[in-house]
């Protein structure tokens, strides 16, 4: 898929450089993410500082935001402990709760998580993180040492952003957000959308509802996206399953109006349920998308 990437992003970069990040990102496979050897040698031939290069790709990041209520496009970009970077960007949909709204923070992060990190050195964002996002990333595995730049101030740790935080600890909970754990649900299909959707559910955070769950979303092109459930100690920055999908079909350049059908799979026995939200916010995007449920 040739991606479309706004001239604008990239004007305040040197011309070569601007070409080069373009090109990347233009590649087919291109979803949102440079490995860590594309981004040493983008930073390489920048010659700013890794810090000053990361700040100067917000604005591109930020070409991801799906704002459809508040049109304030906000950017992030996560670095994995293997090195990889990720964009973020936020998500609103028009005609869907607020509450199902996911902030730039939470995408990148996400997005970093969905594709196998299992911890960040650093998120660099273009606004201040809001209560919500503060609060969604003291669940994280390692948050004492990840590193939170804005422009212009010198790098913060959660801590300082959040002090006196209310966090998993106070619910008697150790497992932590983008911990390496695996549940071991199963479900015998050949089809790659469910495959794919069990593979999620096992990969997903729920210590406080059990509600291990995952979605998929499969495009008319085939493409398949998809999202694990992410819970939070204070419950309302939980970030459900369809949004973690949707933010990677967005990330990827996709749009919306290609997705074709979804898979919705959850642990029966979970204290709460997802079906209704996915079909609620589904139904405002295009009421003919078909949901296949798995409760298992
Ligand atoms: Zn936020």
């Amino acid at each position: 898929m040739t991606q479309h990437i706004n001239p604008k992003s990239v004007a305040h970069l040197p011309t070569e450089l601007a070409d080069r990040i373009v090109s990347q990102m233009q590649t087919a496979d291109f979803s949102g993410h440079f490995s860590a050897t594309d981004y040493q040698a983008l930073l390489s031939q920048s010659g700013m500082t890794d810090t000053e290069f990361k700040l100067a790709l917000l604005p591109i990041a930020a070409t991801r935001a799906y704002c459809e209520i508040s049109n304030f496009h906000v950017g992030a970009i996560a670095e994995g402990l293997s090195g990889n970077i990720y964009f973020g960007a936020n998500i609103e949909i028009a005609g869907v709760q607020l509450n199902q709204t996911v902030h730039a923070e939470q995408s990148a992060i996400s997005h970093a998580w969905m594709k196998g990190e299992t911890g960040l050195k650093n998120i660099t964002i273009n606004h201040t993180p809001c209560g919500h996002c503060r609060q969604f990333m003291n669940e994280l595995n390692g948050i004492e040492n990840l590193s939170i730049q804005l422009p212009e101030r010198p790098a913060y740790r959660l801590a300082e952003l959040l002090p006196e935080s209310f966090g998993p600890k106070d619910l008697g909970i150790e497992a932590r957000l983008m911990d390496n754990q695996q549940h071991s649900y199963q479900f015998d299909s050949d089809n790659a959308a469910i495959i794919s959707t069990i593979k999620a559910l096992n990969n997903s955070y729920a210590p406080y509802s059990n509600n291990h769950s995952g979605v998929t979303l499969k495009t008319q092109s085939g493409a398949i996206y998809s999202g694990s459930y992410a819970e939070n100690a204070a419950f309302n920055p939980s970030l459900p399953p369809l949004q973690v999908a949707i933010n990677l079909l967005l990330l990827a350049g996709e749009d919306l109006a290609n997705i074709e059908s979804v898979v919705l799979a959850e642990n029966a026995s979970g204290t709460i349920s997802h079906l209704a939200e996915t079909q609620s916010t589904l139904e405002a995007i295009n009421p003919d998308i078909t949901i296949d449920y798995l409760s298992i």
